[in-house]
């Protein structure tokens, strides 16, 4: 079993058993993948929770994801923006936590 196999397994579990929260999940439970390899995806951009979403230009933000360091980046195409919201942090956040693990390293706590 891979390790993003048991990933998902245990994230579709907890998230069914526990109330674990969609968007905290590191795997993705319609793509099968990463929460980093999909973020690109039209299937994410939600506009009713804002998530992948600029809010002030009701456009989709594009999704930058870099390979080497794992960062993710989500700007607006219209405003050039990246809106500072719960749900942006929330994605560069899990992005970033999905990256380590997809890597088998530690997520690094440093700032
Ligand atoms: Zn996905
Ligand atoms: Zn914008």
């Amino acid at each position: 079993m891979s390790t993003l196999d048991s990933v998902l397994a245990d994230e579709d579990f907890a998230e069914d058993r526990r109330g674990l929260d969609p968007h905290e999940r590191i795997s993705c439970r319609y793509h099968r993948r990463w929460a980093h390899e999909c973020v690109s995806s039209p299937l994410h951009v939600i506009p009713v929770t804002g998530h992948r979403w600029c809010r002030g230009c009701d456009h989709p933000l594009s999704v930058a994801v870099d390979d080497l360091l794992g960062v993710v980046v989500l700007t607006c195409p219209r405003c050039g923006e990246t809106p500072d919201t719960p749900a942006t942090q929330q994605i560069v956040r899990t992005c970033r936590a999905s990256f380590a693990a997809s890597h088998g390293t530690e997520l690094v706590k440093a700032a």
